[in-house]
């Protein structure tokens, strides 16, 4: 691992919460959602860290400095690439049970060997196969952690992926992850889009009940108000409408459709 500090731009938003930004694009030129966010959330005891990004750069001495003596827990919102690839810093990384699988084991990410990134030199010293962490343990709906004075509740929301999950914590913030944020939507296949919208929904209803009023996705812009969800409600399922207007993009083995919003550019798998 190489020690550039400047890779990681570290920002304190509220007394008890931190955002450490990467950007991904850095590994592939394909990966436009910059920045990633990775939040770290202070309790009175325990600090909770959510994602571990790219793998490319230390994380754990920056988390570690930023703690104190705190008890630290590792998330992981889903098992996409660039939220995991730091997890064989931690000892133990909890995952929802439908991802516990993906990463208990090296993690495969040699659809990197063509990039045109210098970066990826330490992806390929490694035979672009990331170690995992120790330990994986793992989140279902409703577990509640009691950070000290602030409580998180892990609320499941597959549709991004099987095992995504989003975060409502006791002030009242939604960490939404990859469910719901302003850029580039990897989408699962066409016939999968009514779970997309049923997580999307079970949010929306959640937001109303219990007044959240920040979202804190994990890219690009944050907080984000929730209209970001109905945004993105109506956005997927405009994509009937848009349909043939696809194009192919054979790196994501996907469809890509444009909107015209602004807001959203959608990758919807073919597998
Ligand atoms: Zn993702």
């Amino acid at each position: 691992m190489s020690n550039n500090k400047q890779h990681f731009k570290i920002s304190k938003h509220k007394d008890y919460l931190f955002v450490i930004q990467e950007n991904i694009s850095i590994v592939h030129p394909v990966y436009t959602n910059d920045p990633l966010n990775i939040y770290l959330i202070l309790g009175s005891h325990t600090a909770l860290l959510l994602d571990t990004g790219c793998g490319l750069y230390p994380l754990k001495p920056i988390v570690d400095d930023l703690i104190d003596k705190k008890k630290l827990l590792v998330f992981n919102t889903h098992t996409h690439w660039d939220h995991i690839l730091g997890n064989v810093e931690f000892g133990e990384v909890y995952v929802h049970e439908n991802e516990a699988d993906i990463v208990s084991k090296p993690y495969d990410v040699s659809y990197f060997k063509d990039s045109p990134n210098e970066i990826v030199k330490y992806y390929a010293e490694q035979n672009f196969l990331i170690p995992p962490a120790k330990l994986i343990k793992t989140l279902k709906d409703r577990d509640i952690f009691d950070l000290g004075g602030l409580e998180v509740e892990v609320i499941h929301c597959p549709g991004h992926s099987p095992g995504s999950i989003c975060l409502i914590t006791s002030n009242n913030e939604l960490f939404t992850s990859d469910v719901a944020y302003y850029g580039d939507q990897f989408l699962p296949k066409r016939e999968d889009f009514p779970q997309v919208l049923d997580t999307l929904s079970k949010l929306i209803k959640l937001c109303e009940k219990q007044k959240i009023i920040e979202l804190y996705p994990s890219h690009r812009k944050y907080p984000c108000d929730k209209l970001l969800l109905t945004d993105l409600y109506n956005g997927i399922k405009n994509i009937e409408n848009l349909w043939e207007s696809k194009t192919s993009l054979d790196f994501f083995h996907a469809w890509e459709i444009n909107d015209d919003s602004g807001k959203f550019r959608y990758f919807i798998s073919k597998m």
